[in-house]
């Protein structure tokens, strides 16, 4: 019996990490229904405050809220994920609320021990020109993002050339934030995606497709998976 026993248990330590013990990514889908003016600390002990939800961009041309189009791109990579045996978590899984601020979704990627915390938006602008896909990235601070620090900077580098493949957007390249309260509340390797701009005619009306939407989802499945060292061939 021992012998069985510590046969099985040296068998469950070589099943892949997709059957025995998945790889949790956690989706935050940016905003909600309703902004939250409510302001909490940008960082653990700090005493800066920032506003928790200002409620995000609207289509210029389809009129369609930020918060649905993070949110219907974050459903189509959840399937993706799931059936590439990631286990995925969500910070939200409606629209229909008052936004939960920063702090609150970070917590949900660490206590799921999240492998990458993506957060995924859409850009505004009040120059109706301004286009292109950016990932941003957390700057580094001791004691705050050290320690996610140069994973999150391989991630956002990784999932900003996979979506812009996938988009064919103007690649705007990375950013470092040191601002960001879901950035510095982070214990995981965390990035946010700004997909295109929904101030720009052009990218509104191609975003707020459901083949557009599909690309993104694509884009950030491929970036994610590379992320991880997993083959992208796995998203479809
Ligand atoms: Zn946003």
């Amino acid at each position: 019996m021992l012998i069985i026993c510590s046969f099985l248990a040296g068998a469950l330590l070589v099943l892949p990490a997709s059957a025995a013990n998945p790889l949790v990514v956690v989706l935050d889908p940016g905003h909600d229904l309703r902004a939250n003016p409510a302001t909490e600390p940008i960082g653990p002990g700090s005493s800066t405050r920032k506003i928790k939800d200002g409620g995000g961009t609207r289509g210029v041309v389809s009129g369609l809220a930020e918060a649905q189009l993070n949110f219907r791109v974050a459903l189509r990579l959840r399937l993706l994920l799931e059936a590439a045996g990631i286990r995925v978590v969500m910070t939200r899984t409606k629209t229909a609320a008052t936004s939960i601020g920063n702090v609150v979704r970070a917590r949900i990627a660490n206590e799921a021990g999240a492998a990458l915390f993506l957060r995924i938006h859409a850009d505004g602008s009040s120059d109706p020109s301004a286009r292109g896909t950016h990932t941003l990235y957390p700057a580094r601070r001791r004691g705050w993002t050290d320690d996610v620090y140069a994973a999150s900077r391989r991630a956002a580098r990784i999932v900003q050339t996979e979506l812009v493949r996938a988009l064919a957007f103007p690649d705007r390249g990375l950013q470092e934030r040191s601002d960001f309260t879901g950035f510095n509340w982070a214990n995981v390797p965390v990035i946010l995606v700004e997909m295109g701009f929904m101030t720009n005619a052009t990218e509104d009306r191609l975003l707020s497709t459901k083949a557009y939407q599909q690309r993104a989802a694509l884009g950030l499945c491929r970036g994610t998976l590379r992320s991880l060292r997993r083959s992208v061939a796995a998203c479809g």
